[in-house]
């Protein structure tokens, strides 16, 4: 799976790629992940990327031939290309499992800044646009990565233990039981007995409880 992410600042990005699971997918699975400077692409010598909304307000909107022209130099047959913006569709754990299933897709991820992108780049160029929640935050960058970071780990071979994705919050619906490690007792803090029986039907009977007991508590409407 090729990523291309392009955005205004690529330090931000480069730096995050290079520790963790970044490194750990780079290395162990097919995954390349390539950061692009979107000035590169800019048509005027300043490297403007971004003018003055037509019809007045805040701030500053980006420009549409930049990105055009990136997307044209990048785009391959079987490109994908994701626009994060608030206005998307809210991001699940289904959507990553989603991008996941297609490994040969080539996914471009476009990274807006100040008040977005020109309209026209949501209607004309991009294939889907992705929501990481219900906030504004003031660039796509630690949206991108939030995307990334989401779909590589699910990808076979990058987690160590290939079962450790699949008991995890939002499978079943459910968000994950507790868990501990050592010590037994910290501070007069115990672990629930159950755990330290090694009787793993009761084991699993209380996991089941308390992942219900949570999600009831803090996040009903999953049930
Ligand atoms: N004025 C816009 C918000 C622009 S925020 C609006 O009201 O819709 C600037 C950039 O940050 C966006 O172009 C997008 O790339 C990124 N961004 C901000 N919040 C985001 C979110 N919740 N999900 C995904 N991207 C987001």
């Amino acid at each position: 799976m090729k990523i291309d992410i392009i955005t205004i600042f690529p330090d931000q990005i480069k730096s995050f790629i290079l520790e963790g699971i970044f490194r750990i997918a780079q290395e162990r699975s097919s995954v390349e992940i390539n950061v692009h400077n979107l000035r590169k692409w800019a048509t005027d010598k300043h490297k403007t990327v971004d003018d003055r909304p037509y019809g007045g307000g805040a701030g500053m909107v980006m420009k549409v031939e930049p990105i055009y022209n990136a997307l044209s130099e990048l785009k391959t047959e079987n490109t994908k290309v994701v626009l994060m913006t608030p206005k998307g569709s809210p991001l699940k754990q289904e959507t990553l499992k989603r991008f996941v299933k297609k490994p040969s897709v080539n996914l471009i991820i476009m990274c807006g800044h100040y008040e977005g992108v020109d309209y026209r780049v949501h209607e004309y160029l991009i294939d889907e646009e992705i929501s990481i929640g219900d906030y504004v935050l003031s660039g796509g960058e630690l949206p991108a990565l939030v995307l990334v970071d989401g779909i590589i780990r699910l990808i076979p071979g990058v987690l160590g233990n290939s079962e450790s994705s699949k008991e995890e919050s939002f499978e079943n619906s459910l968000l994950e039981y507790p868990q501990y490690t050592r010590p037994e007792i910290f501070n007069d803090w115990g672990v629930p007995k159950v755990l330290l029986k090694g009787n793993h039907r009761e084991i699993d009977k209380w996991r089941s409880n308390r992942a219900r007991s949570i999600t009831r508590k803090t996040r009903p409407e999953l049930f």
